[in-house]
């Protein structure tokens, strides 16, 4: 077992929830931030198919509508951008380095996939994407915004990701995250079968845990609020069986043959059991 908490390193822990996959979910009893207990290590997950479902027009406008709304909800406005060093780290096809990028920002994308940067390059000319991991790259200048999109849960050492995260950051400069809230109702109410809790995601973030990694870095929680994203049906159909999300598979395929193609594509956008989190370097 990982025998201390990636975020506060605790070593007081309960063990909550064994996996359809036999892995196991461990609650830290300090901060009560939540962590996988893998079975057998993590496989290359982010190959082509990986981003396979992302390869598209449609799929790009949809995530560009959803981290327009989610800036928007954290009370920045298009101007606040303009001009800026953004850094994405986990910047993945793309999507948010060309609606940046369209706002006027300079923007810099950090990708560990290779299919990843090959779409992001096809998707975004110009566009300075770095393919190298986050926490073993090397970078020269600091950012005004750091913004990590589903890209927490994925990374083992919190800790040593905050750390670093601080380090890129200019001294006015903020870090913006979304990443699953294991105490949504969502997560609450389908407990081990939380789609979240599927296998390329090792660390669950509570608020108390947010405000810990902020502190521990010299930074300030401005807002923990629940994110909302823009999806179409047809989408959220796919990732359920994509992702094997038991018991919802049989359903899902059955929705995907009989929707008529006008309501699988129409976008609807709805709180996901996700936090959207700005941290702040300095006072407010
Ligand atoms: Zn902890």
């Amino acid at each position: 077992m990982l025998n201390s908490c990636p975020v506060c390193t605790s070593h007081s822990a309960t063990r909550i929830f064994t996996l359809v996959n036999k892995d196991v979910i461990w609650r830290c009893s300090d901060c009560l931030a939540q962590w996988r207990q893998a079975k057998k290590p993590l496989d290359n997950f982010y190959n082509k198919s990986y981003f396979a479902d992302w390869d598209d027009e449609k799929v790009t406008s949809m995530k560009e509508a959803s981290f327009s709304k989610s800036l928007r909800r954290l009370g920045f406005r298009e101007e606040d951008f303009k001009g800026a060093r953004v850094l994405d780290v986990g910047s993945g096809n793309g999507a948010l380095l060309k609606l940046l990028s369209g706002w006027g920002s300079m923007t810099t994308g950090i990708e560990l996939s290779g299919a990843g940067v090959e779409m992001a390059v096809k998707n975004v000319p110009g566009a300075k994407i770095i393919h190298n991991s986050c926490m073993t790259v090397r970078l020269k200048e600091l950012f005004d915004y750091v913004i990590l999109t589903d890209l927490v849960e994925h990374v083992e050492q919190t800790r040593e990701l905050f750390n670093r995260l601080a380090t890129w950051l200019e001294r006015r400069g903020y870090i913006i995250f979304t990443t699953p809230d294991p105490y949504s109702l969502f997560a609450k109410i389908l407990g081990r079968y939380w789609p979240h809790y599927t296998s390329e995601h090792l660390v669950f973030l509570s608020k108390k845990a947010i405000r810990k990694l902020a502190e521990d870095n010299g930074l300030t929680t401005v807002k923990i609020i629940k994110n909302k994203k823009v999806y179409t049906a047809h989408f959220f159909l796919w990732q359920i069986v994509r992702k094997e999300m038991h018991p919802f598979i049989s359903l899902a395929k059955i929705l995907l043959k009989l929707l008529p193609d006008r309501l699988q594509t129409k976008q609807f956008s709805f709180a996901t059991g996700e936090h959207l989190v700005l941290m702040f370097r300095g006072k407010r």
